[in-house]
């Protein structure tokens, strides 16, 4: 094979072509069959087939004998060499012991592949070894012995060797075509798939080069959501300042239709606050731009600021909120502000979503995880325990298929145009997000018509190094349930 070319490019020789124990059998029979020689080379001169006949001792004989052993060697070389055009016509190569040999053009879609040699065979009008072959007696060469060689060779008459020669011709042809039908498949084949292959790596690259567009796109898209909501931040924290300070009395007294005036300015000012820190929470997430800040936590202080924001809320739908810390847990090193949004969010969805007469009731206990848990530890038991703090409400539950959906972004249960609720659907997920960037988590336990209860669990060793690395692998992953 020649180096870079690969197989299938390349005119290949006979021998790779043909199966060529097949062609070796086709041709041994054929030899049997008329007792008569048969060879064949390729067009580079390998030897492909050489089964010999009826001649053996004849030619054996000749060989012996010093003057013709030079005239054989002379004939091989002639019949190995004459000159063949890539057509179909036979070439007879007469010995110069009388016998003859024929030799035919193996050719193929114009191409001429080889030879096949067919001989020596005595012509029918041969009777004995030619008179020219005396002058050899002087030297060792009996005629009488070569005559009784050459009777054993088989008699043939031009026509009956052409029939043969036909016979063979269209047999080997046979042969030839199907192997080369077979090359040509193959090469196409082989082609089609190369082509399919390279269709397959530009889409790929396109693909990938789309996706990083995406990504570009995505990144932008979180960035400028993180600047446009800081920028909203700044002034809507001035409009609830100053009317807080108004409702204060700090500009003097206000009529009572003034007072429920700014209240309104406030409520809504508040709750488009909290929108828009869920929205930049949400977008520092995708971006991995959220930061840990880890230290001692004692969480029965974080549970009473975040009971407070909504306490106000809660008491005017007349619910009672409850506070359980019956049982003394241990600090635990956390994030302080993204715990308390945890059971901000929480808390805040329970009283939205209770009627009253209801309740609320926060919990805190120490979790030890069962070894049947798929996080349990074998290997460092100490990691299996967690701080669980439960938020119970006695709400409008949540149907049983939805539970998993509740976690998605901008997922709600009630997505109807005429929402009693109001919300954007993201507390949860932000909420999520922040549990497993503790390495905790939040579950969910619900029934229609009863209540429901949020478990968080915080793991009392979380490895620290969760930094904004860890936080965007978190948020590349978004959440599933568990
Ligand atoms: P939001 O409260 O802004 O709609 P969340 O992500 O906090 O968004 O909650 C998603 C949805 O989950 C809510 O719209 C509600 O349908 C359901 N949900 C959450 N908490 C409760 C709860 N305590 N009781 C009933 N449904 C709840």
């Amino acid at each position: 094979m020649s180096v870079g070319t690969p197989a299938i490019d390349r005119e290949l020789p006979l021998a790779e072509l043909l199966d060529i124990e097949g062609f070796r059998e086709v041709c041994r029979s054929f030899s049997e069959l008329y007792a008569i020689g048969i060879k064949v080379f390729d067009s580079e001169g390998n030897k492909l087939v050489d089964v010999r006949a009826s001649n053996s001792a004849h030619c054996g004989y000749l060989y012996t004998v010093t003057p013709t052993q030079k005239l054989c060697t002379e004939l091989v070389n002639h019949i190995r060499n004459v000159e063949l055009k890539p057509v179909r016509d036979i070439a007879t190569v007469n010995c110069f012991s009388g016998l003859r040999y024929k030799i035919v053009p193996l050719v193929y879609d114009g191409n001429l592949h080889g030879r096949f040699i067919f001989g020596p065979y005595a012509p029918e009008d041969l009777v004995g070894p030619p008179p020219a072959l005396k002058k050899h007696e002087a030297r060792g060469l009996s005629l009488k012995i070569l005559d009784d060689h050459l009777q054993k060779i088989p008699r043939a008459s031009e026509d009956t060797v052409a029939k043969v020669l036909d016979h063979i011709d269209k047999v080997l042809a046979v042969l030839i075509h199907t192997s080369f039908r077979q090359q040509i498949t193959t090469k196409l084949h082989v082609e089609s798939m190369g082509g399919a292959f390279e269709d397959l790596e530009r889409t790929n690259r396109e693909m990938k080069k789309a996706m990083e567009k995406l990504r570009d796109l995505d990144r932008l898209k979180s960035n400028f959501i993180a600047t446009v909501s800081h920028e909203l931040r700044t002034p809507l924290t001035s409009v609830i300042g100053y009317s807080e300070m108004l409702l204060e009395g700090l500009a003097g007294d206000l009529s009572g239709e003034q007072r429920e005036y700014i209240k309104t300015i406030l409520e809504k000012g508040e709750s488009l606050l909290n929108l828009i820190t869920q929205v930049l929470d949400l977008s520092r997430i995708e971006s991995g731009n959220v930061l840990m800040s880890w230290e001692e936590v004692d969480i029965r202080a974080v549970i009473n600021l975040a009971v407070s924001d909504v306490l106000p809320q809660a008491h005017k739908k007349g619910l009672t909120l409850a506070v359980d810390t019956a049982v003394e847990v241990d600090p635990i090193v956390a994030d302080r502000d993204k715990v308390r949004r945890i059971l901000g969010n929480l808390l805040s969805n329970s009283v939205k979503f209770t009627r009253a007469p209801g309740s609320i009731v926060v919990k805190t206990d120490v979790h030890q995880l069962p070894p049947q848990d798929p996080a349990y530890d074998i290997f460092e038991p100490e990691r299996n325990r967690y701080l669980r703090v439960q938020v119970s409400d006695t709400g409008i539950g949540i149907p049983r298929d939805k539970l998993d959906d509740i976690f998605n972004a901008f997922y709600q249960v009630d997505n109807s145009s005429t929402r009693e609720y109001g919300g954007t659907g993201l507390g949860l997920t932000i909420a999520r997000n922040f549990a497993h960037a503790h390495r905790g988590r939040i579950e969910v336990t619900s029934s229609e018509g009863t209540g429901s209860t949020f478990v968080v669990l915080l793991p009392y060793r979380a490895d620290r190094m969760l930094d904004s690395v860890a936080m965007e692998i978190l948020a590349a992953s978004r959440p599933g349930p568990g």
